[in-house]
């Protein structure tokens, strides 16, 4: 028998979640109500404004604000926050996705404006204190209370016009949250059950939305997945899978679910036999042998994203990635990372080759 004892610190975030089917607009006109919002701005992405408009359609709204750019470059964060300013915002409502929610929260760091979120997709930012600027190609990244939106409002049905292809790809992301927070540099056992009721989650959803779009048991499942793997992710911090993701985001302008859902299973085969307690965590989640085997069962079924050359990488990025990714390495990270071993796992995620290869 083991008697080893538990020993960690976990730090809950502080936030209201709202969950229902349809009741988006309601639970905002209740949000704004309870807060006595004066002067209030929506941010939407101007492909996400007709949903916007709905959900916003029984407040008074101040100023709708729709220059949204993925990874937040510096310029668009800054023309945002003079929006807020000069129109004396007390309430920031955003209605979108991580790039929507990422904008909020670069007007709400410097502003200090608080955020209430209606996220459209399962990038789970909402959930999280962790805000992204992109300057100069590169992006950086920090921790600030302030960007933590105060209430998440979730509300399936504004999923349900998100397509099927882009779908997968941002659950998976979620999924890739889930599994870098077992290993990730704050890992710990409360995180660790989260993260694998979202793999659970996000594994019984997906599939039911790529057989049918308009199933709100799927959309359901996946959206409710979405924010555990959130908030065990904004918990356990970035591991090695976020470290990696980041710089092909931030400095090759990768497009931010599909590189996450193509990297996941090269990171997973290449820690997860140095971290036989994450591997037993994955593996019991998705009901497999293995967490390598459940989650390729899962891109199967969903026909995930396979390859990096397929999003604008190519092999002449590789030496360039690795030199930025091997400083930013966890220190904790259950396997060695070396110029040879990761340039194998890149080269092996930027031609889509079977991720087995890297568990040896
Ligand atoms: P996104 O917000 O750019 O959305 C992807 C696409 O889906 C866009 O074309 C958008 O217009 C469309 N879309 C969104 N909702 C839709 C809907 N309901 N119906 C139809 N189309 C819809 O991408 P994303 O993957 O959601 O977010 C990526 C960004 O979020 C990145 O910048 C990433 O760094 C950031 N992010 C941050 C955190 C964090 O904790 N700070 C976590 C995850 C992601």
């Amino acid at each position: 028998m083991s008697n080893q004892s538990l020993s960690f610190i976990h730090d809950s975030l502080p936030q209201k979640i709202r969950f229902g089917f349809g009741e988006a607009s309601a639970n905002l006109l209740e949000e704004v109500r309870t807060r006595n919002a004066q002067s209030v701005m929506v941010i939407a992405g101007e492909p996400e404004m007709p949903i916007a408009k709905q959900v916003a359609s029984e407040i008074e709204v101040a100023v709708w604000h729709s220059d949204v750019v993925m990874h937040v470059p510096i310029e668009t964060a800054q023309a945002a926050r003079e929006v807020a300013v000069d129109n004396q915002v007390d309430l920031l409502v955003c209605v979108g996705g991580g790039s929507t929610t990422g904008l909020a929260k670069a007007v709400a760091l410097e502003t200090g404006i608080p955020i209430v979120a209606v996220p459209t997709t399962y990038a789970g930012s909402e959930a999280t204190n962790v805000w992204g600027l992109t300057e100069e190609k590169r992006k950086t990244t920090g921790v600030d209370i302030k960007v933590l939106p105060e209430t998440v409002i979730y509300d399936s049905k504004l999923t349900l016009s998100l397509p099927v292809e882009m779908s997968v790809a941002s659950g998976l992301n979620g999924m890739a949250h889930c599994v870098d927070s077992l290993w990730a540099p704050k890992a710990d056992p409360i995180n660790a059950a989260l993260a694998g009721e979202g793999i659970r989650a996000l594994s019984a959803g997906l599939p039911k939305i790529v057989e049918d779009s308009q199933s709100i048991e799927g959309r359901d499942e996946a959206l409710y997945g979405a924010y555990l793997s959130a908030v065990s992710f904004a918990s356990a911090g970035s591991g090695l899978h976020h470290k990696i993701c980041h710089v092909l985001g931030g400095t090759f302008n990768l497009p931010h679910a599909q590189t996450h859902a193509t990297i996941l299973p090269y990171v997973l085969a290449f820690n997860a036999p140095y971290a036989p307690g994450a591997e037993q965590r994955m593996a019991a989640a998705f009901g497999t042998q293995t967490g390598l085997e459940g989650l390729q069962q899962l891109r199967e079924k969903v026909n995930a994203p396979a390859r990096l050359s397929d999003y604008g990488f190519s092999a002449d990025g590789i030496p360039e990635a690795v030199s930025i990714v091997l400083e930013k390495v966890p220190a904790n990270n259950p396997r060695e990372v070396t110029e040879e071993n990761f340039t194998q796992l890149l080269t092996a995620a930027l031609n889509g080759d079977d991720p087995a290869i890297l568990s040896n």
